[in-house]
């Protein structure tokens, strides 16, 4: 027999949410030097957390929840940054990338030596079209070079996709310190491999 009571007890359960959100802002607020829990990393993570009471919206755009170190949206291309301040490019122009990419979003031009017209192993152009890719993270996982590596950057709303959705090499390019900051572990592993490749192959040049 319906008597209500399961409403009654739902709605006590909105009220004390509903209520719950005050008594934990006030609380954060006296235990965090009269800090507020929105807008700064802690209080985002406390809201995050298993023990967040009350309603806890995320006040975005001004606030956003951080991604896990594997979350995917759009290539980048790496560059190394050399104590002159010049980038380094990692990439090849060996168009792996391009060939492997499900949609076919990725444009590469090959630099040629202007003298004799012989490939230079760097982009002259590269350009991605970021409105088709579908984050697959194809391009990362097969560059033989980790010159391309996938983006934590989700924002892409612009009024003409024809104009600024079409990522070119300059906008494409980034550090990799930029990587190593949002994908610490990944980058690690990397390095990690890169230098023991590095060392087996000067003991296989040590003469015997
Ligand atoms: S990003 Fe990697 S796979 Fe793509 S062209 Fe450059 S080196 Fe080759
Ligand atoms: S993430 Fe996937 S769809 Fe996007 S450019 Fe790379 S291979 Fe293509």
């Amino acid at each position: 027999m319906m008597d209500g009571k399961g409403i009654l007890k739902g709605m006590g359960v909105t009220l004390m949410r509903f209520l719950g959100t005050y008594t934990a802002d006030m609380s954060w607020w006296f235990k965090h030097n009269f800090s507020s829990r929105y807008y700064n990393k802690a209080g985002i993570e406390n809201r995050m957390s298993k023990d967040a009471r009350g309603i806890f919206t995320v006040q975005y755009p001004e606030e956003k929840l951080p991604v896990p170190e594997e979350f995917r949206f759009i290539p980048f291309l790496l560059y190394e940054e050399g104590e002159n301040g010049e980038k380094k490019e990692r990439c090849t122009s060996c168009g792996i990338c391009a060939k492997v990419c499900p949609p076919q979003c990725i444009w590469i031009v090959r630099t040629s030596d202007p003298e004799t017209g012989r490939p230079v192993p760097e982009p002259k152009e590269f350009y991605i079209d970021v409105d088709i890719c579908m984050n697959c993270g194809l391009c990362a996982e097969y560059c033989p070079f980790d010159a391309i590596k996938m983006d934590h950057d989700y924002e892409l709303s612009v009024y003409d996709r024809h104009a600024r959705n079409i990522f070119d090499h300059e906008k494409l390019l980034k550090s990799v310190s930029y990587y190593a900051s949002i994908r610490p572990a990944n980058y690690a592993r990397e390095e990690a491999a890169r230098a023991e490749a590095e060392a087996a192959k000067a003991a296989r040049k040590k003469p015997a």
